[in-house]
C-alpha cells in the first residue's frame, strides 16, 4: 500500500460535493487528500448521472427536433443510429470533464488516494486499494459518499434485462419495449432518451402525476407530449412482481383500485429514487451518527454531530442535487479553513431535462396551498410568445408566484423548451429579493424565451401590452 498519510482536511468521496470541497480546502491553503473507490474521479454526478444523461438528452432532442420538423415542411428521414458512436460520444464527454479533475486535483496539489474508505476512529480512515491499505489520519474530515440507485426486492437481480440508470446510460441496445418503473426525474429523462433512440415506452408511477415534486399544472404540458410519443403511462400504479421468462420480463401491476394487469417488456429500467452511501462507512466508529435511511444529519455550517467532521451532499439528505452538493461542499471547506459561513441559499432549482423540460425553484403552488402560505401568481402561457411560436413548441408555461405584502418573487416553475436555463433569472430574482417591478422593468431580448418571465412579472402586475 501507500502507508500512512496525514491530511488536514479528507475528502471522503470525489462526487461534485467533494471534488467542489477539496479543491476549495486547497485553494484556502489546506493539505487535502481526496479518497475515492472508483478509477475516475467525478462521482455519479459525472460518470453515471448529469453529464452521460445530458450528453445522450442532447442527442434525444436533435432527432425530435428533426422529427418535429416534417410538420413545418422539412422531412428527414429516419435516423441511422449507431449505437457504439454515440456511446462513444458520450463516454468522450465523461471523460474530458472526469480527466480534467485529474488535471485540477493535480494543480492544487490535492492528493488523491484510491480505494474504499472506512472510519478506523474520530481521526483516521483505513483505505482498501488494489495494492493494500492506505491509512489516512486527518485533522478534520468532509463526508462526501454520495447515494446509489435504490433497488425493489421483488425484481430479478442477476439478469440483465433489468437496468437502473447506471445501465441504461450504459446504451447496451435499443430495446423493442421498455418499461421505465418510476415518473420522476431521471426515469423521465431516461425514457426521453429510450423513446427518441426508437423503443416503445411504457412509465409507470404510484403517485398521481409524474414528477410528484412538481406543480401540477406544470406538469401537465410534459405529460400531453408524452402521452402522445409513449405506449402508456400508468398512474397511480404500482409493479408487484418482474418475473424473467424467456420471451421477456413479465410485470405485474396494481392500478389505485387493487386491480392487477400484466405486460411483457424486453427492458425494466428501475428508477424508484436514490439511497445514501451513509451506512457503508463505518461512521460509527468515528462517532458519526447515521439514520435508519443511511443519511448524515448536519448543522448549518455542514457540520456533522462531531466538530471535525462534515458532511455535504447526496448524503445528508434531498435534494439529491449537483449543484446542492457544490455548494454544500464550499461551505464545509470554507467553515474547515476557519471562515465564517454558513449555508443559508434561499432555494434550490430543480430541473427535469426532458422534453419539454420542467424546472422550478422557491415555493411552489402544491406546497403554498398544503402549508397555507399566502401567494399572488402572474402566470404567462407560451402560446403568445412570439419566439415559442417560432420554434413550433407554444405548449410551455411560466409561472411566478408572488408575495402579497410586498410583491417579492418567492417562486417560480418553468415548462417548455430550455426551461432549465430560463429558471436561472428566477432564482436570481428571489435569491436578491427582486420584485414583481424589477422583473416587468428589465428589458428583455425580443423575441426570447426569457421574455415569458418579463411578461409573467407583467401578467402578475396587470401591466402587459404587447404579447407577440
Ligand atoms: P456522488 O456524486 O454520489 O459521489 C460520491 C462519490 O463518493 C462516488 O464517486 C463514490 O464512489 C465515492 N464513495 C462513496 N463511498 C466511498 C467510500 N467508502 N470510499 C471511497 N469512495 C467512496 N443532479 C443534478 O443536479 N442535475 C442533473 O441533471 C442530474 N442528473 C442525474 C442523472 C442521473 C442518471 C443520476 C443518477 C443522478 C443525477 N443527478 C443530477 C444527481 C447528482 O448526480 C447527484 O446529486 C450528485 O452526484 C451528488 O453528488 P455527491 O458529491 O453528493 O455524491
Amino acid at each position: 500500500g501507500a502507508g500512512d498519510v496525514h491530511a488536514e482536511v479528507v475528502v471522503l468521496g470525489s462526487g461534485p460535493g467533494g471534488y467542489t470541497a477539496a479543491f476549495r480546502a486547497a485553494d484556502l491553503g489546506k493539505k487535502v487528500v481526496l479518497i475515492e473507490r472508483y478509477p475516475s474521479l467525478g462521482g455519479v454526478c459525472l460518470n453515471v448521472g448529469c453529464i452521460p444523461s445530458k450528453a445522450l438528452l442532447h442527442v434525444a432532442k436533435v432527432i425530435t427536433e428533426a422529427e418535429d420538423m416534417s410538420s413545418h415542411g422539412v422531412s428527414f428521414g429516419k435516423p441511422k443510429i449507431d449505437l457504439d458512436e454515440l456511446r462513444a460520444f458520450k463516454d468522450g464527454v465523461v471523460n474530458q470533464l472526469t480527466g480534467g479533475l485529474d488535471g485540477l486535483s493535480k494543480g492544487r496539489k490535492v492528493q488523491v488516494v484510491r480505494g474504499y474508505g472506512r472510519f478506523a476512529g474520530p481521526n483516521m480512515i483505513e483505505v482498501t486499494g488494489d495494492d493494500g491499505m492506505t491509512t489516512v489520519s486527518f485533522d478534520q474530515c468532509i463526508i462526501a459518499a454520495g447515494s446509489e440507485p435504490v433497488d425493489l426486492p421483488f425484481i430479478p437481480h442477476d439478469d440483465d434485462r433489468v437496468i437502473d440508470s447506471t445501465g441504461a446510460l450504459e446504451l447496451k441496445d435499443i430495446p423493442k419495449r421498455m418499461l421505465v418503473l418510476g415518473g420522476g426525474i431521471i426515469g423521465l429523462e431516461m425514457a426521453c432518451v429510450y423513446d427518441a433512440l426508437g423503443s416503445e415506452v411504457t412509465v409507470v408511477e404510484l403517485m398521481d402525476q409524474i414528477i410528484p415534486g412538481a406543480d401540477k399544472d406544470i406538469v401537465k404540458p410534459l405529460m400531453t407530449r408524452i402521452k402522445g410519443r409513449y405506449e402508456n403511462i400508468h398512474l397511480k400504479t404500482k409493479v408487484t412482481a418482474v418475473e424473467a421468462q424467456k420471451k421477456g420480463l413479465k410485470v405485474t401491476f396494481e392500478d389505485d383500485k387493487g386491480e392487477p394487469f400484466s405486460d411483457t417488456f424486453d427492458k425494466v429500467l428501475v428508477a424508484v429514487g436514490r439511497k445514501p452511501n451513509g451506512k457503508l462507512i463505518e461512521a460509527e466508529k468515528a462517532g458519526v451518527s447515521v439514520d435508519d435511511r443511511g443519511f448524515i444529519a448536519v448543522d448549518s455550517q455542514q457540520r456533522t454531530g462531531v466538530p471535525h467532521i462534515f458532511a455535504i451532499g447526496d448524503v445528508v439528505g434531498q435534494p439529491m442535487l449537483a449543484h446542492k452538493a457544490v455548494h454544500e461542499g464550499k461551505v464545509a471547506a470554507e467553515v474547515a479553513a476557519g471562515e465564517k459561513r454558513h449555508f443559508d441559499a434561499k432555494l434550490i432549482p430543480s430541473v427535469a431535462y426532458t422534453d419539454p423540460e420542467v424546472a422550478w425553484c422557491g415555493l411552489t403552488e402544491t406546497e403554498a396551498k398544503a402549508k397555507g402560505i399566502a401567494y399572488e401568481k402572474g402566470v404567462f402561457p407560451w402560446a403568445a410568445s412570439g419566439k415559442a411560436l417560432s420554434n413550433g413548441r407554444s405548449e410551455g408555461i411560466t409561472k411566478l408566484l408572488f408575495d402579497p405584502a410586498d410583491q417579492r418573487v418567492i417562486g417560480a416553475c418553468i415548462v417548455g423548451t430550455n426551461a432549465g436555463d430560463l429558471i436561472a433569472e428566477a432564482a436570481l430574482a428571489i435569491e436578491m429579493g427582486a420584485d414583481a417591478v424589477d422583473l416587468g422593468h428589465t428589458i428583455h431580448p425580443h423575441p426570447t424565451l426569457s421574455e415569458t418571465v418579463n411578461f409573467a412579472a407583467e401578467m402578475f402586475e396587470g401591466t402587459i401590452t404587447d404579447l407577440m
